[in-house]
């Protein structure tokens, strides 16, 4: 079932990048893996499946034991105390949403002698959606994050609102590329979940973190 989900994951992928005239090549799926067991994890990874998402630290450190071979995405609030676990495990932490944050997880990559890939996590609806760096507060924080020598900037993520209706997310989506192209148009952009994917990609979305149009 697993496997069948995936292929009409990519199915969809493909169509829509079709649509738009995109490279479905170029789209990066990650399986948010939270809340999934070993086996299922297992199931995605025989799929072909290289990128996996979590949402809590501690979870993720248990899963890491067992499963190898793949990139941990680390997608949820991060706290403080979480840091060091965190930099062990994800190879990118797609959360960033404070400068304190990112100095913290900067201090430990420095320990590890890790250059940590990482995103941040703009908030691009503040009524709607809990986390994430408002985008008036973004460039003075990318220019702080810039002088952290063990951080590298990949790109920004965001949550949409939830909403019936996947075009509800559309200029939410359009609004966090623009910013993207102004800042750095080399920036990945990591939106689109189960239910909003297609609008993600079409509107410029580089990796679509999907969960329940995976696993359930
Ligand atoms: C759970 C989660 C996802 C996946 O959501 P689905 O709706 O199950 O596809 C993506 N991103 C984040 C940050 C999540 O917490």
């Amino acid at each position: 079932m697993i496997c069948d989900n995936i292929t009409k994951t990519k199915n969809r992928i493909a169509t829509v990048c079709l649509k738009v005239k995109r490279d479905p090549a170029a789209i990066q799926l990650l399986a948010v893996t939270k809340n999934r067991s070993i086996e299922e994890i297992q199931g995605v990874i025989s799929a072909g499946i290289t990128d996996l998402g979590e949402n809590r630290v501690q979870e993720a450190l248990l899963k890491y034991q067992s499963i190898k071979g793949v990139k941990w995405h680390m997608v949820g609030h991060l706290q403080m105390n979480k840091v060091r676990d965190a930099v062990k495990v994800f190879e990118m932490i797609q959360s960033v949403d404070s400068l304190r944050l990112a100095r913290e997880i900067n201090k430990e990559a420095l320990k590890l002698n890790k250059i940590q890939d990482v995103l941040f996590e703009v908030k691009i609806s503040p009524e709607l959606t809990k986390f994430g760096i408002n985008i008036e507060g973004l460039p003075e924080i990318i220019e702080e994050v810039a002088k952290l020598n063990n951080l590298n900037i990949c790109g920004l993520m965001s949550i949409a609102p939830i909403a019936d209706s996947a075009e509800y997310a559309r200029p939410y989506f359009r609004k966090l590329r623009e910013l993207r192209d102004k800042v750095n148009k080399s920036w990945i952009l990591s939106i689109g979940m189960s239910d909003d994917f297609e609008v993600a990609i079409e509107e410029g979305s580089d990796m679509v973190r999907i969960g329940r149009a995976i696993f359930d």
